[in-house]
């Protein structure tokens, strides 16, 4: 039996830093579920589980990037793109 993890993760349809959980649904497949925008996110796939994982900290980063830029968005992307290339290097 799965268990989904207590911590909140990142809405990635709202937005909010932590306002969304896993949860289960009656015919045991797991979504994600925001208190802050009401959205339920169905993740039928192992695809979907390593969508969530790999996005949701890219999003965060983005909006922190875009604040320190002082919400010019094309120096946040320029910001994230050069976080993203170190981190593969
Ligand atoms: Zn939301």
């Amino acid at each position: 039996m799965f268990d989904p993890p207590p911590n909140a993760a990142p809405c990635l349809c709202c937005l909010h830093p932590n306002a969304s959980r896993m949860k289960i649904s009656k015919l045991n497949r797991p979504y994600m579920a925001c208190g802050q925008c009401g959205s339920k996110t169905f993740l039928n796939s192992r695809e979907a589980l390593a969508g969530q994982a790999l996005l949701a900290p890219q999003v965060m980063a983005l909006l922190d990037a875009w604040r320190n830029a002082g919400g010019q968005i094309e120096a946040a992307i320029s910001g994230v793109e050069a976080r993203i290339k170190v981190a593969a290097a």
